[in-house]
Order: structure tokens, then sequence, then C-alpha cells
């Protein structure tokens, strides 16, 4: 019996599966996904690598082949169906075989439990009650919102209290020494709730809601599984959504995985399925220690959790019987890995919900074009839920232009409009958050005056303005010198866009002496934690204004914001990408969504040099549909995803000519392979210079293939693959692959 195995080393050359025999000590104890100690290379050097495959007959000169020395007792077995959906990922996202395999499997070694901090309640609810009132009385609002939380559910683990609910260690304590909450300190608390008698529902749902659960339900039952896409405005009731067909899933005895991206990962968020599933859940996130995640990965393998939420690793989740996957906020870069396999979570969803027989559920408010494009083909079920299902009202949007604001001699960074209304809301101790739109940082050059941006002549993107006075197309390699007068209207107010969150809190500060001013960017969220800090602040009302990057439009709610300025929505619209447009969209949309969460209603200002648009057009009206329609009309004249299929092949190197004559001979192979098979004919672009042309003395080099079929491109890549490693030319370069790349760099 010999056993297939990928040894555990990176290297294109070693991306290959060899043949060890198994001893017989070992024979009955072996399974595919197994790490193991193997004898490897001149040397017989004791490598790991893993099990993923057995076979009867051996492929190599018997007397050669060698025995497998061990297996790993510390290691971590992937299970059989995640090696194969690891085969899928190398191919269809490139990469070697061990990197994929990596990518599937989130903890690399058994761990000991730590031990773990928890809150105790110690009043009982009455008393609780009038304590609450107390604290509400006095305005102390980090107290009242932690003792609410307590009396909800009387043990909390320390972790979510001070990560998801922003409470700080000194209220903690001053509560502990009040006699309010006891903190104690336990080995392995397994779940960051303590078990508490599922509650029942008393919802009931919208008949929007109850279509969409009726759907999956029936499918479900029939096993019909599939991809759906839940299309609904914030607060129209995804969420329960979600929660009504995991139960239907976990009844028939089978589990569910939830991604959210990290950042709208709330304490509300996860005690909702708490509620809901009680012990049965599981979290994943970035901040649990190597241990606990271990400990979550073996509950889900044992059979222990239905439902595990996490960010996009947490779709490895080895459970025995999966099915279904439900993917919130489906539009999310962050679904997106930038390692290589740069593999979509949405995508690999579907080969793993395919693989096991499962079905997968994306939802959003605002879905990717992705999405929505295979909505219409037919490729996944549209459930619409139009209507908010507590009969919020949306907030009334203004568009400002800063054009006419310049012209009526206002050159503060604030329109008129905002200005007006901040001072409306300061007046009404109401809170104000003004967002800077920064994606797009890589400075494109337009005109102050007239508004107009400089484009390349040849792919209908912003150039991008590098030190030195060029401007550059990271699609094409276009170049061209900056003008000094704008080409459309004449005025020197020519030049690159740039503002900073600081300059914004200096003008703020200057404009409304009396208002107390938070920042949150990447300075000031720098020290550990710091994040949590601001928004905890914020959320106790210790500011009336959040002046802040993209980070302060995601997943959080105040209740006391009712209004939302964005300062200038023109930075993301103008990004040298051609996901420029749907970002803009995406990000405004959401910004508008923070304004009136609570009870009141709420007010949003859009500050922009381009009111007409489409992207903002749309955002303003809230109007997804239309937006829709001219996005794909734009994708489909440029043949840019999802109408068409990119593949971005990343070079990189310290030696330059040798870098530029490697891409030469990979765009001419390319072209070769592509000639031989006319029937599905592809454009090649590049070598072309990446935003950043070098990093640490790398230079980086680009090559993007364009043509309506993915699977195409997948061969072109293997061809590429396979010329590389046989060609010591690329030796000293790396090349990555990247499938329809959420960024241009
Ligand atoms: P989304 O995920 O679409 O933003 P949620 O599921 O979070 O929406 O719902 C928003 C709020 O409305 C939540 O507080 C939720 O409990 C509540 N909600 C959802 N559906 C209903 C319903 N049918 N009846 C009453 N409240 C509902
Ligand atoms: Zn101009
Ligand atoms: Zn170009």
């Amino acid at each position: 019996m010999f056993a297939n195995i990928i040894v555990d080393i990176t290297h294109e050359k070693l991306d290959k599966i060899f043949q060890y025999r198994v001893p017989s000590r070992l024979a009955g104890e072996l399974s595919v996904g197994m790490e193991v100690f193997v004898p490897f290379g001149k040397w017989n050097r004791q490598t790991k690598g893993y099990v993923v495959g057995f076979s009867e007959t051996c492929d190599y000169d018997l007397s050669k082949v060698k025995e497998i020395a061990d297996i790993s007792r510390d290691g971590i077995a992937i299970e059989g169906k995640l090696v194969a959906l690891a085969a899928w990922m190398k191919e269809q996202y490139g990469g070697t075989m061990i990197q994929a395999l990596k990518t599937v499997l989130p903890i690399k070694q058994k761990e000991n439990a730590k031990m773990k901090k928890r809150i105790r309640l110690l009043l009982d609810k009455d008393t609780g009650k009038k304590k609450l009132d107390y604290y509400l009385e006095k305005n102390q609002k980090a107290r009242a919102r932690l003792l609410a939380a307590l009396l909800d559910e009387p043990v909390l683990e320390y972790e979510l209290v001070s990560k998801k609910l922003n409470i700080t260690l000194s209220v903690i304590r001053a509560l502990e020494e009040q006699g309010v909450i006891a903190l104690e300190e336990e080995r392995v608390f397994r779940n960051p709730v303590r078990g508490k008698e599922q509650e029942a529902r008393t919802i009931t749902f919208t008949e929007e809601q109850q279509h969409a659960i009726d759907v999956f339900r029936e499918d479900y039952e029939q096993k019909r599984y599939g991809t759906y896409l839940v299309h609904g405005v914030t607060g129209s009731g995804k969420t329960e959504v979600y929660i009504e067909m995991i139960r239907r899933v976990a009844d028939s005895g089978r589990q569910a995985i939830v991604l959210i991206p990290e950042i709208a990962l709330t304490f509300q968020t996860v005690m909702r399925f708490y509620r809901c599933f009680g012990d049965r859940v599981s979290i994943m996130n970035s901040r649990l220690s190597a241990g606990e995640r271990y400990d979550q990965l073996m509950r889900a393998k044992s059979g222990e959790v239905d439902v595990m939420i996490g960010p996009r690793s947490a779709l490895f989740t080895p459970f025995p019987n999966l099915g279904l996957i439900v993917i919130d906020e489906e539009h999310e870069n962050t679904y997106k890995s930038e390692q290589t396999p740069r593999y979509h979570a949405r995508e690999t969803a579907e080969a793993r919900a395919k693989m096991e027989g499962a079905s997968v559920v994306l939802g959003s408010a605002t879905p990717s074009m992705e999405s929505m494009y295979r909505a219409r083909l037919g490729e996944y079920r549209l459930l619409e839920l139009k209507k908010r299902s507590r009969e919020q009202e949306m907030a009334d949007v203004y568009v400002t232009d800063l054009r006419e604001e310049l012209k009526n001699g206002n050159r503060s960074i604030l329109s008129e409009k905002l200005q007006e209304l901040m001072e409306d809301r300061l007046n009404r101790h109401e809170q104000i958050m003004l967002f800077l739109n920064r994606r797009g940082y890589a400075g494109f050059i337009s005109c102050r005056e007239c508004g107009y941006v400089v484009k390349c002549p040849h792919c209908d993107v912003s150039l991008s303005f590098h030190r030195g006075g060029k401007m550059v197309c990271h699609y094409c390699g276009h170049e061209e010198a900056k003008p000094n007068v704008c080409p459309e209207c004449g005025s020197r107010h020519i030049g690159e866009f740039k503002a900073g969150t600081q300059q914004i809190e200096d003008i703020v500060k200057r404009r409304f002496p009396e208002a107390r001013v938070l920042r949150m960017d990447m300075d000031t969220t720098r020290e550990k934690d710091g994040h949590e800090k601001i928004l905890a602040a914020f959320a106790n009302e210790e500011a009336d204004v959040l002046v802040g990057t993209q980070m302060i439009v995601k997943g959080h709610d105040f209740p006391n914001v009712t209004l939302v300025g964005v300062l200038a929505a023109d930075m993301s619209l103008y990004s040298d990408d051609y996901r420029a447009g749907e970002r803009t969209f995406q990000l405004l949309t959401q910004a508008v969504g923070r304004a009136g969460r609570g009870e009141k209603k709420g007010e949003a200002v859009i500050q922009t040099y381009s009111p007409e648009h489409y992207a903002v057009v749309t955002a303003a009206a809230q109007d997804y549909a239309a937006f829709y329609e001219e996005e794909i009309q734009y994708r489909s004249l440029m043949g840019y995803p999802p109408v068409e299929n990119l593949l971005a092949v990343f070079a990189s190197g310290k030696d330059e000519a040798h870098l530029e004559t490697g891409c030469r001979y990979l765009k001419e192979y390319a072209k070769r392979v592509c000639q031989a098979d006319p029937s599905s004919p592809v454009e090649i672009i590049g070598p072309a210079s990446p935003g950043i042309g070098k990093i640490n003395d790398v230079y980086r080099k680009v090559l993007y293939l364009k043509t309506e079929r993915y699977d195409t491109l997948v061969k072109i890549k293997n061809r590429l693959e396979q010329y590389i490693e046989v060609n010591s030319g690329f030796n000293t370069i790396r090349i990555q692959f990247d499938f329809n790349p959420m960024n241009v760099f």
C-alpha cells in the first residue's frame, strides 16, 4: 500500500504528489488528510506532509520508494472532504497544493485550553433593574449598557463584553467594586455565553420574509440544493430569515456555517444567534487564541455544535454533515483572500456546497455585481425584502455640489447645507458622523472648479498620479504628464485630490468650537483596542461628532446618530479601478444607512464634485436596481467582470531588467497558448506597473488576461505554471495569480 503525500514545502518545483510506502504498523490508522513525517530529499530530512490519497500501485522505481516515518501526533488532520476542496481551490486560483491545504486548515497544531475571564451578575433581577434606572438617570451609558446585557444574560464572557459591547476594564472594575458584578476566571469556558434556555421566539414574519423562508424550505425538503440571493435593505430582517433557514437545516440533523465580516460581527448579532441556538452555536474570530480556535474546531467536528459564525476562514469548519452556508454582507471585499490561493469565499462556498449537497444563502442590501448578475441569469434564486420590518423610515438624502460651493465662495470642506444641519444636531444633542471616503487614495487628478477628472484614453479608469509628475494607467500602462491647467475649463485649480481625517477634525473644531470631536483612522487606532475604545466613547455619547474613514460606516449601530455627512464621495469614484462605481455605491448606501437607526429619523449629506454620476444619484435615491442597470452596461461594454473574466498575473523580483524580460516571455507564451484555442479569444494587457511599482526593492509588474470564459483562464494559468516550472529564468521571479481581482494595484 502506498500513500500520496504533499510535502510541507512551498515551492513550485516541489508541488507534486510524492509516493511513500505505508508501514504496516501505521496501516490501520492512516487516513486522508492526516499530517505525517516523511524522510525527504537527498539527506532524508524529516519533513512534514499531508496524506492526500492512497494507491495500490506505485509509479516510481520501487527500490527508491521511502517509507512514512510516523503520524504527526500534535498535527491536526484535514477532513477528507476539505482535501478535495483544497484541490479545487488550487485548480481554480493557482498556487501550490500545500498552500491550498493550509488554507482549508486554519489551525495547524493541537493546543491546550487557556484560562478565560467571565463576568457574572450578582444582583437579582429587581435590584438590577433599579440599578439600571439609576445609571440611566446619571447618564452613565457604559455601565447601563453592560448591566442591561447582563440582565438579559447573567454570565458573559469578558472578551465579548470588552470587544463587542465596547466596555472598558475600568468600567468593569467600578461595577465590581460596587458589588454589582464579579469578574471570574475559569478553565476553558467554551462558549462565550453561558448555556441558557432557548427562548421561544415571538416574531411574526413579514410576507416577504415568510416567502423567502418558504421557498428555501420547500427546496430543502425536496433536496434541491442551490444558491439563493437575499436582497434586502438594512433592517428588512435578513438575519431573522437566515436564522429560520438554519433552524430548518439543524432540525434535519445537519450543520450551518454563517460568514459575517469581522467588523460586522457585533455583540447584538452574536446574541441573536445564541438566543435561538444556545449552546449549539460557536463563534470564530481573529481575536480568539489558537487554543480557543482549536477547541471550536474540535467541537464542530464532533457534532457538538450546529452553527459556526465567523469571518472568511470559518468557511472551512469541518462539520460532519454540512447543510447550509450563509454569507451575510456578501458584497464585502474581505471575502476575497489576498494570499495565495486568492480564493473568493462566495465561489468556494458554492464549490463546497456542491461537493457536500448543501445550499448557499447570500445576503446583502447592496449585492455585488457578480451575485446580482448570476441571479439575473437564473443561476441564483433571488429573494427580495423590500420593506423594513419595523417600518422605520429611510433617511432623507441631500446631495451638495462642491463646484457650486466653490463658486459661492465657500472654500471649506463642509458645505453650507452640512454646516447648517450640524448646527441643528449639536443644538439638539444628537450625534453626527462625518465620513471621509478614502478608498481611492492613490491620488487621481481633478479640477476643483469643474470637477473634471483625468482618465485613461484606453480604459475608462482614472489615471493615478505618481511622484515626479507622471500620470499612469494601472491597467494598460498608458502614461502622460500632469496638466497644469484644466483641459476642460482652463482653471489652474487642478491637482491631486487630498484631504485627511486630521484636517477635517481641525476644521470641525474651528467651525464648532463647542463640539466634542472624535477621530477614527489609521493613526488613532494604532494602539491595541484603539478601534474599540473610540467606538465605545462614541456609543457612550462622550462625543458629538465622529470623523473617520470607511471604518466607521460598517456594522455599528448608534441610535443617537441622526446626521451623516459624506465629505468627498468622489474619492472612491475615481480610484483607478473598474469596481470604483460599485464600491462608491455600496459605501454611500451604507453611510446613508447609518443615519436614523433609532427612533428618530435621520438625514444624510453627500458632498461631491460629480452629483450627476450614476453611483451618486442612485445611492442618494437608494435605488439599487437603477445602479445595477447602469453599472452592468459599463462592465459589459468594457468587458470587465462579471460579464467577462479577468486574470491578473503578478510578477515580482529584485532585478528590474530581468523581471521585464520575464514578463515579456510570459506574455509571448500566453499569446501562443491563446492562439492555439481560437474558440475563446483572450485579450492580453500589459505588462503594466501596478500602483506601487516597487516595495522593499522588489519590483512588481502585472499582466492582465481578459476573456469570456473562466475555464479558459484556468487552462492558461495551468500552462503558465508549467512554463514557469521548467524555465530556470523564473527561479528569481515570483508569480502570483489573481482571478477577478478586487483591487487592481
Ligand atoms: P437586516 O439583517 O436585514 O439588517 P435584521 O434581521 O437585523 O435586518 O432586522 C432588523 C431589526 O428588525 C431587528 O431588530 C430584528 O429583530 C427586527 N425584525 C426583523 N424581522 C422582524 C419581524 N418580522 N417583526 C418584528 N421585528 C423584526
Ligand atoms: Zn476644470
Ligand atoms: Zn489604460
